[in-house]
């Protein structure tokens, strides 16, 4: 019995030497496949570290999202812009604008936040003063009102003139050879832009879009065999019962009809339009802003959008279907011209050419 015993403890003993190299084999193993999969990785990070390099060198190096709490601890560090990331952020939201491109903008032209212009002045972006005849820089009355104009401008500068890159924009901010720069300081602002959109994290958007053409300055009928069904007239609203001015022509399609872009533009909204958003009532909603004619589309009550805010669009395309979302009663595509963004809408069915019916 006893010998037995020993006989299987040696039996375990064995087993255990042979679990022992048996291990070794299988821990090389793996650390071979670890340093391969490594290698692998490094080889493949390398080339993406390329890819970027290369889009860094033409100021476009998209990453398609805002990583808002890296933002605003950059901002930390940046003088009086210090707690100024949701103003950053909601800003360029409003403005159709990149974030890190409008912050990386403002750190540029205060040096970090630390300038006199923009400590003294509440003037981030460089803007000067019309009533001095742009001699001097213009004074805010608050960093708010300063960021809000810059907003604007950078507005003006990247949708409407379709300066969509850091290049672009430098050519007007900071031209090369410019009479007021004689030490040459301007050659500067392109690697330096570029060098701070990275440090908020990368731009993330607006610069991977061509230059929007502008556009026609005539609009097409944004559906096919279009049926105006409701004209922009005074009329009693069939879902309040209310006397209203209904502000746009009604096309009853059926439902999934595509909705065209009546010209080249931008999409300043699209989505579901929530009430007190300005779009309530207009279901899924398509809102383009056109640079031609510096006038706005919009498209309502559609079964679903196909495109996205910030997307520039040519005369034509999809932008989405017929539906009946919102407030209507049926499928139709309720679409307005705009003077202005948020309204002055006027009739749209002697531009296009259109009979109205009522
Ligand atoms: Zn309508």
């Amino acid at each position: 019995m006893a010998s037995e015993g020993q006989d299987s403890r040696n039996k375990t003993s064995w087993g255990l030497l042979f679990l022992r190299i048996f291990s070794v084999k299988v821990i090389i193993i793996i650390f071979i496949v670890f340093i391969l999969i490594s290698l692998i990785g490094l080889l493949l990070a390398g080339r993406s570290a390329q890819q970027e390099t290369s889009n860094i060198g033409n100021g476009c190096s998209i990453t398609g999202k805002l990583d808002e709490n890296f933002f605003n601890a950059t901002l930390e560090n940046a003088g009086v812009f210090k707690g100024k990331g949701d103003k950053f952020i909601s800003i360029a939201k409003k403005q159709n604008i990149d974030p890190v491109l409008f912050a990386a903008i403002a750190m540029s032209e205060t040096g970090w936040g630390k300038s006199d212009a923009v400590v003294h002045k509440n003037n981030p972006g460089g803007l000067m003063d019309a009533s001095t005849g742009m001699s001097t820089v213009k004074q805010f009355a608050t960093l708010d009102e300063g960021l809000e104009a810059m907003g604007v401008t950078l507005h003006n500068r990247i949708i409407n003139d379709g300066l969509n890159t850091i290049e672009k924009l430098g050519a007007i901010y900071a031209p090369i050879g410019a009479s007021n720069d004689p030490t040459g300081l301007n050659q500067n602002w392109v690697p330096t832009v570029t060098s701070i959109s990275q440090k908020f994290g990368g731009l993330t958007m607006n610069c991977s879009n061509t230059a929007s053409s502008g556009g026609t300055g005539k609009y097409i009928i944004p559906v096919k065999n279009p049926v105006v069904s409701s004209g922009f007239s005074n009329r009693i609203n069939p879902v309040t019962g209310v006397q209203e001015r209904h502000k746009g022509l009604d096309f009853a399609q059926p439902a999934g009809t595509e909705i065209l872009a009546a010209d080249d533009g931008v999409v300043v909204f699209s989505g579901l339009g929530v009430s007190g958003s300005g779009y309530g009532g207009y279901g899924n909603v398509v809102h383009l802003e056109h640079n031609k004619n510096k006038e706005w589309t919009l498209y309502g009550h559609m079964l679903r959008t196909n495109v996205k805010v910030g997307q520039h669009v040519k005369q034509g395309d999809v932008i989405g279907y017929v539906g009946s979302t919102g407030q209507s009663t049926g499928n139709h595509l309720h679409f307005e011209i705009r003077k202005e963004k948020m309204g002055s809408q006027v009739d749209p069915a002697p531009i296009l050419g259109v009979i109205s019916t009522n």
